[in-house]
């Protein structure tokens, strides 16, 4: 089964991906981890794309997609793969669509993670990270023993720049901009399944693998 996994920044993309992967037996692909891997084993395209991070620059829409057409044509992916964070525009999702084409295949579904705004907004505003060791807490999910102090390190918690309303409003925006096109996309192509994601994490999973019929 082959797989696109849609969702906003705090949405709980990456868990349920990588959940539903293990669940389907098939590898959870996201473009980070195809990055860096290509990089690391030095291959000419992870040579490309380093040469654009390294001058601070996007990796070109072209590239990215040669990297994961690649990633997707090794035989682990015979039986289906999910991708997360990819693809992330029109021509990116085009791309994808020719590659699959060219092999008789396609997407079986693009799974849409919704969780409104507000609810990411305060999500993340739980959030809390050591500034001496990195430990990251949430202060409703997974608080530290005492509050405001790291249990590995006794270091100090704060909610990172990152993680503040007013930055993630302006990233979910954003967002917004870049994945309403790709949600019509998916959608007039027949493949979209929308899942709520403001339930509990198991129930998001039950209800992903329940869309795609498994
Ligand atoms: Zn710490």
């Amino acid at each position: 089964m082959k797989l696109i996994m849609l969702g906003a920044p705090g949405a709980g993309k990456g868990t349920q991906a990588a959940r539903v992967a293990v669940e389907l037996q098939i590898p959870h692909i996201s473009t980070g981890d195809i990055f860096r891997a290509n990089i690391k084993n030095g291959t000419e395209l992870g040579k490309k794309a380093k040469a654009f991070m390294d001058a601070g620059k996007l990796v070109p829409d072209e590239l990215t997609c040669d990297l994961v057409a690649d990633r997707i044509a090794k035989d682990d992916c015979a039986n289906g793969f999910i991708l997360d964070g990819f693809p992330r525009t029109i021509p990116q999702a085009e791309a994808l669509d020719k590659v699959l084409v060219s092999r008789g295949e396609k997407v079986d579904y693009a799974v849409n993670i919704d969780v409104p705004d507000e609810a990411i907004i305060s999500r993340m505003s739980g959030r809390r990270a050591c500034v001496t060791c990195g430990a990251t807490y949430h202060i409703q999910f997974n608080p530290p023993k005492k509050e405001g102090i790291c249990d590995n390190c006794g270091g100090e918690l704060i909610l990172r720049e990152d993680d503040k309303p007013e930055t993630v409003k302006t990233r979910l925006n954003v967002y917004h901009e870049q994945t309403q096109p790709l949600i019509d996309f998916y959608q007039a192509k027949g493949v979209l399944v929308t899942v709520d994601g403001t339930q509990a994490l198991d129930d998001v999973f039950k209800a992903v693998l329940a869309k795609i019929g498994k």
